[in-house]
Protein backbone atom coordinates (compact mmCIF):
# COMPACT_ATOMS: atom_id res chain seq x y z
CA UNK A 1 0.00 0.00 0.00
CA UNK A 2 1.14 3.23 -0.78
CA UNK A 3 -0.08 7.29 0.12
CA UNK A 4 -1.36 9.01 -2.67
CA UNK A 5 -3.04 11.83 -1.28
CA UNK A 6 -2.59 13.93 2.58
CA UNK A 7 -5.21 16.87 2.67
CA UNK A 8 -6.51 19.22 5.25
CA UNK A 9 -9.92 19.57 5.67
CA UNK A 10 -10.64 23.02 7.61
CA UNK A 11 -14.25 22.70 9.68
CA UNK A 12 -15.22 26.17 11.12
CA UNK A 13 -18.77 27.73 13.09
CA UNK A 14 -19.94 30.19 15.21
CA UNK A 15 -20.92 29.64 19.15
CA UNK A 16 -22.05 31.18 22.22
CA UNK A 17 -19.05 33.30 23.39
CA UNK A 18 -17.10 31.45 26.15
CA UNK A 19 -14.10 32.49 27.96
CA UNK A 20 -11.57 30.69 30.54
CA UNK A 21 -9.07 33.34 32.74
CA UNK A 22 -7.44 34.74 29.53
CA UNK A 23 -8.68 33.84 26.38
CA UNK A 24 -12.51 34.32 25.12
CA UNK A 25 -14.27 31.87 22.13
CA UNK A 26 -16.90 32.80 19.90
CA UNK A 27 -16.32 30.00 17.10
CA UNK A 28 -14.75 26.49 16.93
CA UNK A 29 -12.65 25.13 14.37
CA UNK A 30 -11.22 22.06 13.58
CA UNK A 31 -8.68 20.84 10.55
CA UNK A 32 -8.91 16.96 10.25
CA UNK A 33 -6.61 15.42 7.43
CA UNK A 34 -7.16 13.05 5.28
CA UNK A 35 -4.56 10.23 3.97
CA UNK A 36 -5.65 8.71 0.68
CA UNK A 37 -4.23 5.37 -0.41
CA UNK A 38 -4.04 3.38 -3.59
CA UNK A 39 -6.73 1.07 -2.14
CA UNK A 40 -10.00 2.00 -1.05
CA UNK A 41 -9.01 2.49 2.72
CA UNK A 42 -8.32 6.10 4.16
CA UNK A 43 -7.22 7.30 7.11
CA UNK A 44 -8.63 10.47 9.23
CA UNK A 45 -6.90 12.63 11.89
CA UNK A 46 -7.57 15.40 13.24
CA UNK A 47 -4.88 18.63 14.20
CA UNK A 48 -5.04 20.95 17.21
CA UNK A 49 -5.39 24.34 16.31
CA UNK A 50 -5.25 26.54 19.82
CA UNK A 51 -7.15 28.86 17.24
CA UNK A 52 -4.29 29.20 14.88
CA UNK A 53 -4.81 30.30 12.18
CA UNK A 54 -6.22 27.10 9.70
CA UNK A 55 -5.20 28.19 6.45
CA UNK A 56 -1.32 28.30 7.47
CA UNK A 57 -2.01 24.78 9.08
CA UNK A 58 -3.55 23.12 5.91
CA UNK A 59 -1.09 24.88 3.83
CA UNK A 60 1.65 23.06 6.46
CA UNK A 61 0.15 20.00 5.78
CA UNK A 62 -0.74 19.87 1.74
CA UNK A 63 2.82 21.58 0.72
CA UNK A 64 5.43 20.95 3.41
CA UNK A 65 4.23 17.55 4.51
CA UNK A 66 2.32 15.90 2.16
CA UNK A 67 4.95 15.50 -0.54
CA UNK A 68 7.34 13.86 2.54
CA UNK A 69 4.38 10.76 2.52
CA UNK A 70 3.29 10.97 -1.11
CA UNK A 71 4.37 7.31 -2.75
CA UNK A 72 5.85 6.07 1.20
CA UNK A 73 3.92 2.97 2.93
CA UNK A 74 1.79 4.72 5.63
CA UNK A 75 2.40 1.36 8.37
CA UNK A 76 6.02 2.70 8.74
CA UNK A 77 4.68 5.31 11.09
CA UNK A 78 7.55 5.86 13.18
CA UNK A 79 9.96 6.04 10.18
CA UNK A 80 7.57 8.32 8.78
CA UNK A 81 7.00 10.81 12.57
CA UNK A 82 10.65 11.09 12.54
CA UNK A 83 11.05 11.96 8.80
CA UNK A 84 8.51 14.85 9.29
CA UNK A 85 10.10 15.74 12.44
CA UNK A 86 13.73 15.80 10.95
CA UNK A 87 13.28 17.82 8.03
CA UNK A 88 11.46 20.70 9.52
CA UNK A 89 13.38 20.09 12.90
CA UNK A 90 14.70 23.93 12.67
CA UNK A 91 11.39 25.71 12.89
CA UNK A 92 8.70 22.70 13.72
CA UNK A 93 9.94 21.15 17.05
CA UNK A 94 6.49 23.55 18.84
CA UNK A 95 4.15 25.23 17.33
CA UNK A 96 2.13 24.67 14.06
CA UNK A 97 4.30 22.24 12.68
CA UNK A 98 4.21 19.56 15.40
CA UNK A 99 0.26 20.38 15.72
CA UNK A 100 0.05 19.28 12.03
CA UNK A 101 2.33 16.08 12.06
CA UNK A 102 0.28 15.29 15.18
CA UNK A 103 -3.08 15.48 12.90
CA UNK A 104 -1.17 13.63 10.30
CA UNK A 105 -0.11 10.53 12.86
CA UNK A 106 -3.30 10.35 13.87
CA UNK A 107 -4.88 9.64 10.21
CA UNK A 108 -2.05 7.12 9.78
CA UNK A 109 -2.81 5.36 12.94
CA UNK A 110 -6.31 5.28 11.55
CA UNK A 111 -5.34 3.72 8.41
CA UNK A 112 -3.13 0.84 10.11
CA UNK A 113 -6.40 0.85 12.72
CA UNK A 114 -7.91 -0.42 9.23
CA UNK A 115 -5.13 -2.36 7.35
CA UNK A 116 -5.30 -4.81 10.59
CA UNK A 117 -8.90 -4.84 11.21
CA UNK A 118 -8.53 -3.71 14.61
CA UNK A 119 -8.74 -0.70 16.60
CA UNK A 120 -6.13 1.45 17.67
CA UNK A 121 -6.47 1.04 21.24
CA UNK A 122 -6.02 -2.77 20.60
CA UNK A 123 -3.14 -2.33 18.41
CA UNK A 124 -1.28 -0.53 21.02
CA UNK A 125 -2.18 -3.30 23.71
CA UNK A 126 -4.93 -2.48 25.23
CA UNK A 127 -5.28 -1.59 29.02
CA UNK A 128 -9.51 -1.08 29.57
CA UNK A 129 -12.21 -0.91 27.09
CA UNK A 130 -14.00 2.24 28.85
CA UNK A 131 -11.95 5.60 30.09
CA UNK A 132 -13.12 7.69 32.85
CA UNK A 133 -13.82 10.89 31.71
CA UNK A 134 -15.02 14.24 34.06
CA UNK A 135 -17.29 16.85 32.42
CA UNK A 136 -15.43 19.74 31.47
CA UNK A 137 -17.19 23.15 31.38
CA UNK A 138 -17.39 25.92 34.18
CA UNK A 139 -16.51 28.67 31.48
CA UNK A 140 -17.13 32.06 32.22
CA UNK A 141 -19.74 33.57 29.61
CA UNK A 142 -22.04 36.69 30.06
CA UNK A 143 -24.42 36.85 32.36
CA UNK A 144 -24.23 33.62 33.76
CA UNK A 145 -22.87 33.83 37.74
CA UNK A 146 -22.89 31.30 39.98
CA UNK A 147 -26.68 30.29 39.43
CA UNK A 148 -25.43 29.72 35.67
CA UNK A 149 -22.50 27.67 36.72
CA UNK A 150 -24.66 25.49 39.40
CA UNK A 151 -27.61 25.18 36.67
CA UNK A 152 -24.23 23.59 34.41
CA UNK A 153 -22.54 21.35 36.88
CA UNK A 154 -26.14 19.93 37.86
CA UNK A 155 -26.84 19.10 34.41
CA UNK A 156 -23.71 17.74 33.91
CA UNK A 157 -24.68 15.47 37.11
CA UNK A 158 -27.83 14.25 35.74
CA UNK A 159 -26.09 13.22 32.76
CA UNK A 160 -23.85 10.43 34.72
CA UNK A 161 -20.95 12.28 35.35
CA UNK A 162 -19.54 12.42 38.93
CA UNK A 163 -16.35 14.61 38.18
CA UNK A 164 -16.33 17.96 36.38
CA UNK A 165 -13.54 20.98 35.98
CA UNK A 166 -14.03 24.43 36.33
CA UNK A 167 -12.42 27.99 34.75
CA UNK A 168 -10.91 29.50 37.24
CA UNK A 169 -8.31 33.02 37.34
CA UNK A 170 -10.38 35.33 35.41
CA UNK A 171 -9.74 38.41 37.19
CA UNK A 172 -8.55 41.82 35.62
CA UNK A 173 -7.80 43.56 39.07
CA UNK A 174 -5.27 41.11 40.04
CA UNK A 175 -1.96 43.27 39.75
CA UNK A 176 -0.02 42.00 36.86
CA UNK A 177 -2.92 39.98 35.42
CA UNK A 178 -1.96 38.89 31.40
CA UNK A 179 -6.02 39.47 31.04
CA UNK A 180 -5.29 43.53 30.49
CA UNK A 181 -3.41 42.14 27.43
CA UNK A 182 -6.49 39.89 25.76
CA UNK A 183 -8.87 41.78 23.14
CA UNK A 184 -12.22 41.04 25.73
CA UNK A 185 -11.43 41.62 29.49
CA UNK A 186 -15.20 41.72 30.32
CA UNK A 187 -16.46 38.53 32.48
CA UNK A 188 -13.77 39.44 35.19
CA UNK A 189 -14.32 38.36 38.89
CA UNK A 190 -12.19 38.80 42.32
CA UNK A 191 -10.63 36.38 43.97
CA UNK A 192 -13.56 36.00 46.49
CA UNK A 193 -16.02 35.11 43.53
CA UNK A 194 -13.84 32.63 42.24
CA UNK A 195 -13.53 31.14 45.69
CA UNK A 196 -17.51 30.99 45.32
CA UNK A 197 -17.43 29.29 42.01
CA UNK A 198 -15.50 26.61 43.28
CA UNK A 199 -17.44 26.51 46.84
CA UNK A 200 -20.65 25.78 44.44
CA UNK A 201 -18.95 23.30 42.73
CA UNK A 202 -17.74 20.97 45.25
CA UNK A 203 -21.46 21.59 46.66
CA UNK A 204 -23.09 19.91 43.66
CA UNK A 205 -20.28 17.11 43.06
CA UNK A 206 -20.44 16.23 46.59
CA UNK A 207 -17.70 13.22 47.29
CA UNK A 208 -17.10 14.02 43.15
CA UNK A 209 -13.74 15.21 42.39
CA UNK A 210 -13.39 18.61 41.51
CA UNK A 211 -10.46 19.94 38.98
CA UNK A 212 -9.87 24.00 39.14
CA UNK A 213 -8.02 25.51 35.78
CA UNK A 214 -6.42 28.55 35.74
CA UNK A 215 -5.15 28.19 32.20
CA UNK A 216 -1.88 29.67 32.91
CA UNK A 217 -3.27 33.03 34.00
CA UNK A 218 -1.51 33.45 37.70
CA UNK A 219 1.56 34.06 39.44
CA UNK A 220 3.12 32.14 41.80
CA UNK A 221 2.01 33.92 44.63
CA UNK A 222 -1.13 33.96 43.23
CA UNK A 223 -1.23 30.05 43.89
CA UNK A 224 0.36 29.77 47.17
CA UNK A 225 -2.08 32.27 48.64
CA UNK A 226 -5.18 30.44 47.11
CA UNK A 227 -3.52 27.28 47.59
CA UNK A 228 -5.41 26.85 51.46
CA UNK A 229 -9.03 27.69 49.65
CA UNK A 230 -7.57 25.10 46.99
CA UNK A 231 -6.58 22.51 49.93
CA UNK A 232 -9.82 23.78 52.08
CA UNK A 233 -12.14 22.74 49.00
CA UNK A 234 -10.14 19.49 48.26
CA UNK A 235 -9.65 20.42 44.66
CA UNK A 236 -8.24 17.05 42.95
CA UNK A 237 -6.13 18.82 40.59
CA UNK A 238 -4.54 22.24 39.71
CA UNK A 239 -4.14 23.25 36.02
CA UNK A 240 -2.04 25.16 34.41
CA UNK A 241 -1.78 28.02 37.46
CA UNK A 242 1.59 29.74 35.76
CA UNK A 243 2.35 30.87 32.39
CA UNK A 244 3.67 27.30 30.63
CA UNK A 245 7.48 28.45 30.48
CA UNK A 246 7.91 29.16 34.21
CA UNK A 247 8.54 25.20 34.94
CA UNK A 248 10.87 27.25 38.24
CA UNK A 249 7.48 28.27 39.27
CA UNK A 250 5.51 25.57 38.76
CA UNK A 251 8.49 23.05 40.45
CA UNK A 252 8.16 26.27 43.75
CA UNK A 253 4.38 25.77 43.98
CA UNK A 254 4.20 21.94 43.59
CA UNK A 255 7.04 21.85 46.54
CA UNK A 256 5.09 24.45 48.49
CA UNK A 257 1.65 23.34 47.99
CA UNK A 258 1.68 19.11 48.72
CA UNK A 259 -1.75 18.22 48.76
CA UNK A 260 -2.46 19.55 45.57
CA UNK A 261 -1.56 18.03 42.21
CA UNK A 262 -0.74 20.52 39.25
CA UNK A 263 -1.39 19.63 36.41
CA UNK A 264 0.06 20.70 32.82
CA UNK A 265 0.77 21.44 29.83
CA UNK A 266 -1.33 21.19 27.31
CA UNK A 267 0.53 23.87 25.20
CA UNK A 268 3.61 21.78 25.91
CA UNK A 269 5.00 19.18 22.70
CA UNK A 270 7.02 16.49 22.29
CA UNK A 271 9.07 13.92 24.62
CA UNK A 272 11.48 15.64 25.46
CA UNK A 273 9.88 18.64 26.74
CA UNK A 274 7.46 16.90 28.79
CA UNK A 275 10.57 14.67 30.30
CA UNK A 276 12.13 18.13 31.57
CA UNK A 277 8.79 19.25 33.00
CA UNK A 278 8.69 15.62 35.01
CA UNK A 279 12.62 15.93 35.87
CA UNK A 280 11.99 19.28 37.17
CA UNK A 281 9.04 17.96 39.49
CA UNK A 282 6.93 20.85 38.08
CA UNK A 283 3.60 18.72 37.14
CA UNK A 284 2.03 15.81 38.91
CA UNK A 285 0.04 15.05 36.25
CA UNK A 286 0.80 15.40 32.53
CA UNK A 287 -2.06 16.83 29.90
CA UNK A 288 -0.80 16.18 26.31
CA UNK A 289 -3.36 16.67 23.56
CA UNK A 290 -2.82 14.30 21.05
CA UNK A 291 -3.24 16.29 18.44
CA UNK A 292 -0.98 18.65 19.17
CA UNK A 293 1.95 17.16 21.29
CA UNK A 294 2.85 14.35 18.52
CA UNK A 295 -0.03 12.14 17.48
CA UNK A 296 0.23 8.47 18.87
CA UNK A 297 3.46 7.89 18.23
CA UNK A 298 4.97 10.76 20.42
CA UNK A 299 2.05 10.75 22.92
CA UNK A 300 2.38 7.22 23.83
CA UNK A 301 5.94 7.63 24.62
CA UNK A 302 5.40 10.29 26.88
CA UNK A 303 2.58 7.91 28.58
CA UNK A 304 5.51 5.64 28.92
CA UNK A 305 7.75 8.06 30.25
CA UNK A 306 5.36 9.39 33.01
CA UNK A 307 4.82 5.75 34.27
CA UNK A 308 8.38 4.97 34.95
CA UNK A 309 8.27 8.58 36.57
CA UNK A 310 5.05 7.76 38.67
CA UNK A 311 3.17 10.32 36.93
CA UNK A 312 -0.81 9.70 35.88
CA UNK A 313 -1.62 11.08 32.15
CA UNK A 314 -4.72 13.19 31.86
CA UNK A 315 -5.48 14.27 27.77
CA UNK A 316 -6.36 17.13 27.03
CA UNK A 317 -8.78 17.32 24.41
CA UNK A 318 -11.10 20.01 22.98
CA UNK A 319 -11.60 19.53 19.37
CA UNK A 320 -14.09 17.87 17.59
CA UNK A 321 -15.56 14.21 17.44
CA UNK A 322 -12.48 13.21 15.35
CA UNK A 323 -9.70 14.38 17.63
CA UNK A 324 -12.05 13.04 21.42
CA UNK A 325 -12.22 9.07 19.35
CA UNK A 326 -8.04 9.42 19.07
CA UNK A 327 -7.55 10.67 22.30
CA UNK A 328 -10.06 7.71 23.74
CA UNK A 329 -7.94 4.70 21.86
CA UNK A 330 -4.78 6.46 22.82
CA UNK A 331 -6.12 6.91 26.91
CA UNK A 332 -7.47 2.80 26.53
CA UNK A 333 -3.82 1.83 25.92
CA UNK A 334 -1.92 3.34 28.66
CA UNK A 335 -2.27 1.86 32.34
CA UNK A 336 -1.73 5.05 33.63
CA UNK A 337 -4.87 7.00 32.36
CA UNK A 338 -6.32 9.61 35.04
CA UNK A 339 -9.73 10.84 34.18
CA UNK A 340 -9.88 12.23 30.60
CA UNK A 341 -11.15 15.55 29.53
CA UNK A 342 -15.33 15.01 28.05
CA UNK A 343 -15.85 18.46 26.65
CA UNK A 344 -19.02 19.93 27.22
CA UNK A 345 -19.62 23.03 24.91
CA UNK A 346 -22.01 23.18 21.83
CA UNK A 347 -19.56 21.51 18.78
CA UNK A 348 -22.13 20.58 15.78
MG1 LIG B 1 -6.82 23.32 30.53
Amino acid sequence: MKITAVKGIPLGCACSPIGDALSTSAARQALLIKIETDTELMGIGEAFTFGAPLAVMKHIVEMQLAPMLTGQDPAHIEKLWNTMYWRTIAHGRRGLVMGAISGVDIALWDLLGKMSHMPVYKLLGACCHKVPTYASGGFYAPDKGIDGLRAELEGYMKQGYKDAKIKIGRNLERPGSPLRYMANQAWSVTEEEDIKRMETAREILGRGRMVSDANASWDSCTALRMGKELDRLKVCWLEEPLPFEDLEGLQRISRELPHIQIAGCETQQGLKNFETMVKMDAVDILQPDIGWAGGFTECRKIGAMGEAAGRKISLHCFGSAVLFGASLHLAASMANTEMMESEENPIP
